[in-house]
């Protein structure tokens, strides 16, 4: 049940990839995806990385 895994989990977020154009405007400027290694959760930051690949 991966949903009571994401409930009880706290989170370990790792960089997944910059985001740029309108996606930008489509997550409310947030600048970043990132992804929880342990339940695959994924949320936005404002952040933005340097080492974009
Ligand atoms: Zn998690």
């Amino acid at each position: 049940m991966s949903f009571i895994k994401r409930l009880f989990c706290k989170h370990d977020y790792e960089f997944v990839r910059n985001i740029h154009g309108d996606e930008v405007n489509n997550v409310g400027g947030r600048r970043s995806w990132w992804r929880c290694r342990k339940c695959g959760k994924r949320i936005a930051r404002d952040e933005l990385r340097s080492d974009d690949k």
